[in-house]
């Protein structure tokens, strides 16, 4: 068994913070671990804490479809996980204290991993890890150097789904550019 599967086990039975008593399943990952490209949300929602996978629901449909058309790859080649692995209750933003409890699993991710692109997909995500103020609007479809990778904001798939078709035009474009910095990356 590799540390990614240990971490995962830890993060199944975790009681770090008080999401571990709201939970049905803490929600790890998805995809291959040796991708190249690591996608990284919020936290996990309805459907996500039900089956335990991230991006499961309408987003991820719409995320997995992003992958084929923009940058011709199987969503399976890549490498999908949450900042939270646990829900917050009704959705709300994770507090400080619970990513600060849960930062490490994801930092244990990135390690064993080691994609040299990352995802951040929406708002909250893109400015944790990029400790900014900054809204998604401004940051996005930029290129910052994170660790070893090179980190790409951009909105989050539910902002597509309820928005104008200019932010799926503009998601688009980041999924395209994510693809280019890959490649160009070796
Ligand atoms: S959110 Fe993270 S730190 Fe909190 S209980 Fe779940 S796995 Fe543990």
């Amino acid at each position: 068994m590799d540390s990614l599967d240990q971490l995962k086990i830890q993060a199944s039975t975790c009681v770090k913070c008080s999401l571990s008593q709201t939970r049905t399943n803490s929600v790890f990952s998805r995809g291959n671990p040796k991708a190249r490209i690591m996608f990284i949300g919020e936290a996990p929602g309805k459907n996500e804490d039900l089956e335990g996978k991230p991006f499961v629901g309408r987003s991820g449909q719409l995320l997995d479809k992003l992958i084929k058309q923009e940058m011709t790859m199987e969503p399976e080649q890549c490498y999908v996980a949450n900042v939270v692995k646990c829900r917050p209750p009704d959705n709300r933003d994770p507090k400080p204290e619970e990513v600060q409890s849960c930062f490490g699993y994801l930092e244990g991710q990135l390690n064993w991993v080691q994609p040299s692109v990352i995802v951040t997909l929406g708002n909250w995500a893109s400015r944790t890890l990029l400790e900014t103020n900054q809204g998604i609007t401004q940051i996005r479809g930029k290129l910052y150097p994170f660790g070893s990778s090179i980190l790409i904001p951009t909105y989050h798939p539910a902002a597509a789904l309820r928005g104008r078709g200019e932010v799926l035009a503009q998601m688009r474009s980041d999924f395209a550019k994510a693809k280019q910095v890959m490649e160009a990356n070796g």
